[in-house]
């Protein structure tokens, strides 16, 4: 299997981390879609964001999405990335889609340890417990949807990566 690998789920879900330890274990190459953004337009999320709304945010994020997805690649997508039936669509039809799953608690401690590893500007303004609790909401059926295994995502990086290879040998769901 050579096809992209994409990894979905919330801010603080792992993927960046996980998903760069994934394609190591398997030799592949790894993306982040934010920070190929980055790169490429010289913005961080926070500035396409302030400049451009969410709405131009999603329109680069998606270019973005089809950019870079090749063979052989590990995709650490944004949070949002789901909430397009284009993306959700592309991606399952491209690739294998993978979501990491935590509770709301989990993402929010993560998110409390480490603030500035995650640049992105918050979705509603309130307590980060709170958001991550309603981005789920909103988001928890759409991952689920795009995902064609879904892992939990509580345990250790290493942990995260055995069960991700376990499932990738698996037949894939639906
Ligand atoms: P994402 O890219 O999904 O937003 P990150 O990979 O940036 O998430 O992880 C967010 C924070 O949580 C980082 O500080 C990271 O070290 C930590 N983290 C990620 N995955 C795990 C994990 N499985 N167990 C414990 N901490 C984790
Ligand atoms: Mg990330």
């Amino acid at each position: 299997m050579t096809q992209p690998i994409f990894m979905v789920g919330a801010r603080g879900a792992g993927k960046t981390t996980v998903g760069s330890a994934l394609a190591k274990a398997l030799g592949y190459k790894f993306v982040d879609t934010d920070l190929y953004l980055l790169r490429t337009s010289g913005l961080s999320v926070a500035d396409i964001v302030d400049r451009e709304g969410w709405a131009g945010f999603r329109r680069r994020e998606t270019e973005t999405l089809k950019a870079i997805s090749s063979p052989l690649t590990v995709v650490a997508t944004g949070g949002g990335v789901v909430l397009s039936a284009e993306n959700r669509d592309f991606m399952r039809q491209t690739g294998t889609v993978i979501y990491l799953r935590s509770p709301a608690s989990t993402l929010a401690n993560r998110l409390e340890d480490a603030p500035m590893e995650d640049q992105r500007p918050t979705l509603t303004g309130k307590p980060i417990t709170e958001e991550m609790m309603q981005v789920l909401n909103e988001r928890e059926a759409l991952y689920q949807q795009a995902a064609h295994h879904v892992v939990d995502g509580t345990q250790d990086p290493a942990q995260v990566v055995n069960a991700i290879m376990e499932a990738l040998a698996l037949p894939m769901a639906r």
